[in-house]
């Protein structure tokens, strides 16, 4: 149902755009309340004429859940029917015939409306009636309705998206200032298009405007659709109907990482008390997503021997408050390090990850356990996040961490083969609305992503999953869009002490019920000792362009 709204908006916006694409008309940018704005505060852009007015006023009535409201037309209401009891009364003769009054019809009220709200008829409550017409207004002004809809916001608003400023994906450019968005919007650009928010595909970004993407609220292009009414006509129950139905649909703000290793000079800080200290720089970003996931590369807590490989790692039992702390909510363990205690050890990690409220993936006491999804609800979407590890034989220890893959009656991890991550994503798609995987694999140090790692990521995508998340070469990988969903190849490190290149990202993701809307990449560096910061502007630009660059070399299918 939600897929169905989405194609009947997305019909509205080919419309706007197609005007906007003539350019012709009025496009009213009402700059008031923006703070930075060096315009007057009644200046008017002209523009498309059936362009619903851009406004800085967001719509405040709306309290209700997206997307659960739109009924298809025809649809038949559940009837409920009473049991009916029958009790045998003796004949009164004193009975009157019954009188017969006639229920008042309230006279019926007229809504004007453009041609392109022909949907609105199955939405309107009673006594309403819908009357599409070219020139709404014309017909209120003649007395003729008693309300008409209005693309603009100076009535009562009943309808408003983002108009976003978008560009390919891979192009480096960041923001515009207010004066140069009013400017590109007017005149147009070769490379920038504008489309409502809820349009963008995920190979485009929108530009921030002075610093704030659409999905802030305070964003200042907004197309808008208003009520207004006649003369001594109050449209409170309309307004109020409208927006519930119209409501626009629920996004969710997924952050992600790459690895956290919070051993070594990390978890002698942890050690020492300082919880906040590894993500001290970069909680913010962490905490003010509504979910947040990454990789934690090594054991967790105090039990078990460490296993005969290379680098064991194993996080102090500190480590999982302080992650909990920094805004985690969903870790992956399907890697080759959470085992490097043991197995009980894995275990014992995954208790106390849960202990403070985070979700391991793709480990567990057995098979079944380790390749469960997680499932979680986030502002009225319902999410799954499943994980799993393909990663070569060491080189030197020759271990090989396909030897923790779980079984089905020993703990262990979840193994990336392809065909089993088809089975589970398919299982788990159809009850809910995004499905997320996360993907430890690649070869270490190698930019561009090897063939188990793309089979893996590619199947998981080709049975419905909309985002894969990867990790474990150390370094930033591209990013493929791929057959309507996004592979994230590689975000490498993200707090781990260890001798490589420190540059990482932490990345943003808008989520809606049909998938990625918008991805962000903040630069990140690692500093010595583990601990990450925010890049400064010279070297987000690089560390931006490197990821746009690998990207660009994956093919799009
Ligand atoms: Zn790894």
């Amino acid at each position: 149902m939600r897929h169905e709204r989405g194609r009947s908006w997305l019909l509205l916006g080919l419309l706007w755009l197609a005007v906007a694409c003539r350019g012709a008309g009025s496009l009213a940018v009402s700059s008031e309340p923006f703070a930075i704005s060096t315009q007057p505060p009644d200046v008017s852009l002209q523009a498309p004429t059936s362009w619903p007015t851009v406004s800085t006023e967001p719509v405040a009535t709306n309290t209700q859940v997206p997307g659960a409201n739109l009924q298809p037309p025809g649809s038949t209401p559940t009837v409920s029917v009473e049991p009916l009891t029958i009790s045998p009364q003796p004949p009164d003769a004193n009975l009157q015939p019954p009188i017969s009054i006639p229920l008042p019809t309230p006279a019926p009220l007229f809504l004007a409306a453009p041609p392109q709200w022909q949907a609105l008829a199955a939405l309107l409550p009673l006594p309403w009636t819908l009357r599409l017409d070219g020139a709404p207004e014309t017909l209120l002004e003649a007395g003729e309705v008693d309300a008409a809809l209005r693309p603009d916001a100076s009535g009562t608003v009943v309808w408003q998206r983002p108009l976003a400023l978008t560009i390919p994906f891979s192009l480096d450019w960041q923001e515009v200032t207010m004066e140069r968005a009013q400017t590109l919007l007017a005149d147009g650009h070769g490379l920038m298009l504008p489309l409502p928010w809820d349009e963008m595909p995920a190979d485009r970004r929108a530009l921030r405007v002075n610093g704030r993407s659409p999905a802030n609220p305070a964003y200042p292009f907004q197309l808008s659709w208003s009520l207004h009414a006649a003369p001594g006509r109050t449209l409170d129950e309309l307004a109020a109907a409208l927006q519930a139905h119209l409501a626009p649909a629920p996004v969710v703000q997924l952050t992600a990482v790459g690895d956290l290793m919070l051993d070594r000079a990390l978890g002698w800080q942890l050690r020492q008390g300082n919880l906040e200290y590894p993500f001290a720089r970069v909680a913010d970003l962490l905490q003010a997503a509504d979910i947040t996931i990454g990789n934690l590369e090594s054991a967790l807590g105090d039990v078990g021997e460490a296993a005969p490989k290379r680098y064991p790692f194993r996080a102090p039992p500190e480590a999982a408050p302080a992650l909990a702390l920094a805004g985690f909510d969903v870790l992956s363990l399907a890697n080759n390090h959470a085992g490097d205690y043991g197995m009980e050890a894995l275990l014992h990690g995954m208790e106390l990850l849960r202990a403070v409220g985070i979700a391991p993936i793709g480990a567990g006491a057995n098979a079944a356990e380790a390749r469960a999804p997680f499932i979680t609800s986030v502002n009225g979407l319902t999410l799954a996040f499943l994980a799993y590890v393909h990663v070569p034989v060491e080189a030197l220890s020759h271990f090989d961490t396909a030897s923790w893959t779980a079984t089905a009656v020993s703990p262990g991890l979840a193994w990336a083969d392809p065909e089993q991550i088809g089975a589970d994503v398919t299982t788990v798609a159809p009850l809910v609305d995004l499905v997320i995987v996360s993907l430890h694999s690649g070869y270490e140090y190698v930019e561009a992503p090897s063939p188990p790692q793309m089979a893996a990521a590619q199947a998981a995508i080709d049975a419905g999953a909309h985002l894969v998340l990867g990790h474990h070469a150390h370094i930033l990988q591209g990013i493929q869009f791929y057959k309507g969903g996004v592979i994230v190849y590689g975000l490498g490190n993200f707090a781990f002490e260890i001798d490589g290149p420190p540059e990482t990202a932490i990345l943003n993701v808008w989520l809606d019920a049909n998938g990625v809307r918008e991805l962000e990449l903040i630069p990140v560096i690692i500093q010595f000792g583990g601990q990450p910061r925010l890049a400064d502007p010279a070297e987000a630009g690089l560390i931006r362009q490197r990821v746009y660059y690998l990207s660009t070399l994956l093919p799009r299918q």
